[in-house]
């Protein structure tokens, strides 16, 4: 299809047959006077008044807890750059739609006109109350790592930033399988990171958390290597410095047995790729075009194991496996927060589900004969039904074990059968 085709079709798309992606539909009966008289005034005086009392019962009376706000202040929208708060609601109404379909959670999409970290801290502690949980999204690196730290801090409802931990937790369970594949163990293998943003870092920590380790690690951003000895490094930065003497990726991916790529297209060349290590491991995630075209790649080394952020080549590194049935999971035990635990056994539980028999629905909603764990398939599909089954179900039992589910689930085949439903 043509570029043109393209941006016509994607326009009448969000045009018609009404403007943008979502709308809100009420959940109770409205026909009559006294449907009415409950809905507003005087019978909502109750749960009001219920609420006033113990401010939990907000879930049990309000859509609260299936509620997530999308947030953002459109200052790192896709690849699009700082494109502003308006021009970045196409985006956000694009993820609402994604939990709905996914998850069935409503998300709510706020973009908030400012760049003033305390400001926007400030205003999305204000209006908080109204929500189950907060998707921060596409705000630029380093304001998204204060932003959201404070707001894990001082909220006590899920937070999460998904450019910087669903990149970790989807890139993470596809590192785990691709390793078990080449026959490699995370604490031995030597790791390149390009790229030291919001996606870069976090998930570098993630990987570190798997058992990667601080002196396998080489983190490259537009200046080249980041070196310790390099002057003026954030914080984040300084944390993944390296002390080899080295300060260009050529350098960095001699012997290499992994790439990570969140940074921009077409900064490897096939000569990298050759000089290697046996089997090695590209996750190319640059969106829209990765930093080596997959074709090329493969042409380059036969032996292999490369994911992208693309959608039509193998191995996509979606963050849509994560975030719609993390937040499902969340809510569902109502959890102060995603910790480490709740990320690490979305990991595993997605990283697990590549390696079972693949229902015959995905493979035919992807047009495929028969999709098997292996070079080509290391992560699961986003159509997959068995995500909504599996993932929530492990990000719930994380979180109470961790000890901040403040709605314990006790019947988990119930469970497990509303989450299917
Ligand atoms: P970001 O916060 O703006 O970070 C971009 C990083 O890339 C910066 O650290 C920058 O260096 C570095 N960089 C720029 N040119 C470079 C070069 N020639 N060599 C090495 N590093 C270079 O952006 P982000 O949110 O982390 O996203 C980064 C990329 O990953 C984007 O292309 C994004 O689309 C992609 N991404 C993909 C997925 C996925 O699921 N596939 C998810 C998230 C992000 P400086 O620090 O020196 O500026
Ligand atoms: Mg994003």
């Amino acid at each position: 299809m043509s570029n043109e085709k393209n941006r016509r079709e994607a326009l009448i798309y969000h045009a018609k047959p009404q403007p943008g992606k979502i709308k809100i539909v009420p959940t109770k009966p409205y026909a009559t006077q006294r449907d009415l008289a409950l809905a507003y005034s005087p019978g909502v005086a109750e749960p009001c008044l219920e609420i006033f009392k113990d401010k939990e019962n907000a879930y049990k009376y309000t859509s609260k807890g299936n509620l997530v706000a999308i947030i953002t202040n459109g200052t790192a929208v896709l690849g699009l750059g700082d494109i502003g708060p308006e021009a970045s609601k196409p985006v956000m109404e694009g993820k609402a739609l994604l939990f709905k379909i996914f998850s069935d959670i409503d998300g709510v999409d706020i973009e908030i006109d400012t760049k003033d970290v305390d400001k926007f801290v400030e205003t999305v502690k204000m209006i908080a109350p109204t929500f189950g949980g907060i998707n921060l999204e596409d705000i630029s690196a380093p304001a998204a790592f204060e932003i959201e730290r404070r707001l894990k801090e001082e909220l006590d409802i899920p937070v999460m930033h998904d450019d910087q931990h669903g990149t970790a937790i989807i890139s993470a369970a596809a590192l785990l399988n691709a390793l078990e594949i080449a026959g490699k163990k995370i604490d031995e293998v030597r790791i390149v990171i390009s790229g030291a943003g919001a996606a870069a870092v976090s998930c570098t920590r993630l990987y570190k958390a798997f058992g990667a380790k601080d002196e396998n690690i080489v983190m490259l951003d537009s200046k080249g290597v980041i070196r310790s000895d390099r002057e003026n490094l954030s914080k984040e930065k300084l944390e993944f410095a390296s002390d080899r003497k080295i300060d260009t990726l050529d350098e960095a991916m001699v012997d290499a047995d992994v790439f990570v790529g969140l940074s921009i297209a077409n900064i490897v060349s096939p000569e990298m790729l050759v000089s290697m290590a046996k089997k090695p491991i590209v996750f190319a995630m640059a969106n829209p075009n990765p930093e080596i075209e997959y074709d090329i790649a493969i042409a380059a080394r036969k032996d292999i194991i490369m994911a992208t952020g693309r959608s039509d080549h193998p191995n996509q590194v979606n963050n849509v496996l994560g975030f719609p049935f993390i937040f499902r999971g969340a809510l569902d035990v109502r959890a102060t927060g995603i910790n480490e635990a709740m990320k690490m056994a979305a990991v595993k539980a997605i990283a697990k589900l590549a390696k079972e028999p693949v229902p015959e629905q995905v493979n035919i909603a992807y047009g495929e004969t028969r999709l098997t764990f292996g070079e080509d398939y290391i992560i699961p599909k986003p159509f997959d039904p068995r995500l909504i089954a599996e993932i929530p179900l492990a990000v719930a039992k994380a979180a109470m074990d961790s000890g901040i589910a403040k709605q314990p689930i006790e019947d988990w085949d119930k469970y497990k059968e509303e989450l299917i439903r």
